[in-house]
Protein backbone atom coordinates (compact mmCIF):
# COMPACT_ATOMS: atom_id res chain seq x y z
CA UNK A 1 0.00 0.00 0.00
CA UNK A 2 0.89 3.32 -1.13
CA UNK A 3 0.78 6.56 1.51
CA UNK A 4 1.92 10.06 1.68
CA UNK A 5 3.13 12.18 4.17
CA UNK A 6 2.85 15.63 3.47
CA UNK A 7 3.72 18.75 4.99
CA UNK A 8 6.07 22.38 4.68
CA UNK A 9 9.51 20.81 5.65
CA UNK A 10 10.93 24.36 6.00
CA UNK A 11 13.22 22.71 6.22
CA UNK A 12 12.98 18.65 6.89
CA UNK A 13 14.50 17.76 10.52
CA UNK A 14 15.54 14.22 12.01
CA UNK A 15 11.88 14.38 13.59
CA UNK A 16 10.51 14.34 10.18
CA UNK A 17 12.96 11.59 9.07
CA UNK A 18 11.86 9.44 11.90
CA UNK A 19 8.40 9.42 11.09
CA UNK A 20 9.52 9.12 7.22
CA UNK A 21 11.59 5.72 8.23
CA UNK A 22 8.58 4.21 10.43
CA UNK A 23 6.21 4.78 7.77
CA UNK A 24 8.71 3.51 4.90
CA UNK A 25 8.72 0.37 7.28
CA UNK A 26 5.08 0.06 7.50
CA UNK A 27 4.14 0.86 3.81
CA UNK A 28 5.23 -0.21 -0.02
CA UNK A 29 5.77 3.38 -0.70
CA UNK A 30 5.71 7.00 0.74
CA UNK A 31 5.52 9.83 -0.74
CA UNK A 32 7.18 12.76 0.68
CA UNK A 33 4.79 15.68 -0.44
CA UNK A 34 6.32 18.82 0.01
CA UNK A 35 3.56 21.77 0.00
CA UNK A 36 3.38 24.33 -2.47
CA UNK A 37 0.87 26.83 -0.53
CA UNK A 38 1.12 27.05 3.17
CA UNK A 39 -0.35 29.83 5.67
CA UNK A 40 3.01 30.00 6.87
CA UNK A 41 5.86 32.59 5.87
CA UNK A 42 8.26 30.02 4.27
CA UNK A 43 12.15 30.55 4.68
CA UNK A 44 13.10 27.96 2.01
CA UNK A 45 11.66 28.76 -1.22
CA UNK A 46 9.73 25.11 -3.00
CA UNK A 47 12.86 24.02 -4.94
CA UNK A 48 14.84 24.71 -2.00
CA UNK A 49 12.81 22.51 0.54
CA UNK A 50 12.06 19.66 -2.54
CA UNK A 51 16.05 19.14 -2.63
CA UNK A 52 16.90 19.50 1.12
CA UNK A 53 13.89 16.66 1.11
CA UNK A 54 15.49 14.68 -1.63
CA UNK A 55 18.95 14.90 -0.46
CA UNK A 56 18.46 13.53 3.35
CA UNK A 57 16.04 11.05 2.30
CA UNK A 58 18.41 9.38 -0.39
CA UNK A 59 19.00 6.03 1.75
CA UNK A 60 15.18 5.36 2.33
CA UNK A 61 14.73 3.05 -1.01
CA UNK A 62 10.68 3.36 -1.40
CA UNK A 63 10.71 6.79 -0.48
CA UNK A 64 9.79 9.30 -3.43
CA UNK A 65 9.95 13.13 -2.90
CA UNK A 66 7.33 15.43 -5.26
CA UNK A 67 5.65 18.82 -4.79
CA UNK A 68 2.04 19.72 -4.89
CA UNK A 69 0.08 22.61 -4.99
CA UNK A 70 -3.66 22.77 -4.21
CA UNK A 71 -5.45 20.41 -1.55
CA UNK A 72 -2.98 17.59 -0.28
CA UNK A 73 -6.79 15.67 -0.81
CA UNK A 74 -6.51 15.85 -4.33
CA UNK A 75 -3.00 15.38 -4.79
CA UNK A 76 -3.46 12.15 -3.01
CA UNK A 77 -6.38 10.86 -5.28
CA UNK A 78 -4.15 11.59 -8.19
CA UNK A 79 -1.20 9.62 -6.71
CA UNK A 80 -3.44 6.70 -6.01
CA UNK A 81 -2.69 7.22 -2.53
CA UNK A 82 -5.61 6.72 0.34
CA UNK A 83 -3.36 6.50 3.65
CA UNK A 84 -1.93 10.08 4.98
CA UNK A 85 0.50 10.41 7.41
CA UNK A 86 1.01 13.02 9.85
CA UNK A 87 3.45 13.20 13.06
CA UNK A 88 2.19 13.75 16.40
CA UNK A 89 4.36 15.33 18.87
CA UNK A 90 3.44 16.64 22.21
CA UNK A 91 0.20 17.75 23.34
CA UNK A 92 0.62 20.94 21.31
CA UNK A 93 0.17 19.34 17.74
CA UNK A 94 -3.37 17.35 18.73
CA UNK A 95 -5.95 20.11 18.03
CA UNK A 96 -4.23 21.63 14.78
CA UNK A 97 -4.01 17.66 13.73
CA UNK A 98 -7.34 16.34 14.49
CA UNK A 99 -8.76 19.70 12.53
CA UNK A 100 -6.83 19.14 9.61
CA UNK A 101 -7.58 15.33 9.61
CA UNK A 102 -11.23 15.86 10.13
CA UNK A 103 -11.84 18.71 7.22
CA UNK A 104 -9.72 16.12 4.92
CA UNK A 105 -12.05 13.52 5.86
CA UNK A 106 -15.14 16.16 4.60
CA UNK A 107 -13.13 16.75 1.65
CA UNK A 108 -12.85 13.50 1.02
CA UNK A 109 -14.19 10.10 2.77
CA UNK A 110 -11.75 8.01 1.46
CA UNK A 111 -8.63 9.29 2.75
CA UNK A 112 -7.70 7.95 5.90
CA UNK A 113 -4.95 9.82 8.26
CA UNK A 114 -2.83 7.20 10.36
CA UNK A 115 -0.76 9.90 13.03
CA UNK A 116 2.85 8.22 13.58
CA UNK A 117 4.31 8.87 17.21
CA UNK A 118 8.17 10.15 16.76
CA UNK A 119 11.16 8.53 19.06
CA UNK A 120 11.09 10.63 22.09
CA UNK A 121 14.32 12.72 21.08
CA UNK A 122 12.78 13.94 18.61
CA UNK A 123 9.61 14.83 20.37
CA UNK A 124 9.79 18.59 20.59
CA UNK A 125 11.95 19.29 17.19
CA UNK A 126 9.96 21.33 15.60
CA UNK A 127 11.04 23.47 12.14
CA UNK A 128 10.33 26.73 13.63
CA UNK A 129 12.71 25.73 16.53
CA UNK A 130 15.38 24.71 14.10
CA UNK A 131 15.18 28.44 12.62
CA UNK A 132 15.46 30.53 15.58
CA UNK A 133 18.47 28.19 16.27
CA UNK A 134 20.06 29.33 13.40
CA UNK A 135 19.56 32.35 13.75
CA UNK A 136 21.35 32.65 17.22
CA UNK A 137 23.69 30.63 15.66
CA UNK A 138 23.69 27.38 17.93
CA UNK A 139 24.55 24.18 16.70
CA UNK A 140 22.46 22.45 14.40
CA UNK A 141 24.10 19.12 13.93
CA UNK A 142 21.96 17.14 16.17
CA UNK A 143 18.64 18.18 14.86
CA UNK A 144 19.00 18.22 10.80
CA UNK A 145 21.52 16.28 8.31
CA UNK A 146 24.71 18.27 8.03
CA UNK A 147 22.98 19.14 4.39
CA UNK A 148 20.21 21.13 5.55
CA UNK A 149 22.49 22.68 8.37
CA UNK A 150 24.80 24.20 5.74
CA UNK A 151 21.91 25.57 3.96
CA UNK A 152 21.21 27.38 6.89
CA UNK A 153 24.35 28.80 7.72
CA UNK A 154 24.44 29.50 3.86
CA UNK A 155 20.81 31.82 4.28
CA UNK A 156 21.84 32.93 7.81
CA UNK A 157 25.66 34.28 5.74
CA UNK A 158 23.37 35.66 3.31
CA UNK A 159 21.08 37.51 5.24
CA UNK A 160 24.26 39.03 7.53
CA UNK A 161 24.84 40.44 3.91
CA UNK A 162 21.95 42.10 3.11
CA UNK A 163 20.63 39.53 0.55
CA UNK A 164 17.02 38.16 1.03
P1 LIG B 1 2.83 21.41 8.24
O1 LIG B 1 3.13 22.81 7.84
O2 LIG B 1 1.93 20.68 7.30
O3 LIG B 1 2.42 21.23 9.68
P2 LIG B 1 5.47 20.43 8.84
O4 LIG B 1 6.56 20.33 7.83
O5 LIG B 1 5.67 21.41 9.93
O6 LIG B 1 4.19 20.67 7.99
O7 LIG B 1 5.20 19.00 9.46
C1 LIG B 1 4.74 17.93 8.69
C2 LIG B 1 4.23 16.86 9.63
O8 LIG B 1 5.33 16.35 10.39
C3 LIG B 1 3.20 17.35 10.65
O9 LIG B 1 2.25 16.32 10.86
C4 LIG B 1 4.02 17.58 11.89
O10 LIG B 1 3.24 17.43 13.08
C5 LIG B 1 5.04 16.46 11.76
N1 LIG B 1 6.28 16.74 12.48
C6 LIG B 1 7.06 17.84 12.42
N2 LIG B 1 8.12 17.72 13.25
C7 LIG B 1 7.98 16.51 13.86
C8 LIG B 1 8.72 15.82 14.86
N3 LIG B 1 9.79 16.34 15.44
N4 LIG B 1 8.27 14.61 15.24
C9 LIG B 1 7.15 14.09 14.68
N5 LIG B 1 6.39 14.69 13.76
C10 LIG B 1 6.81 15.89 13.35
Amino acid sequence: MKAIYPGTFDPITYGHLNILEKAARMFDEVILAVADYTAKQNYFSLQERYHLCLEASRHINNVKVMTFSGLVVDFAKAQDCKIMIRGLRAVSDFEYELSLALTNIKLSGDIETVFMVPSLRYMYLSSSMIRQLAVLGGDLHDFVPPHVADALQQRMKGRENGQK
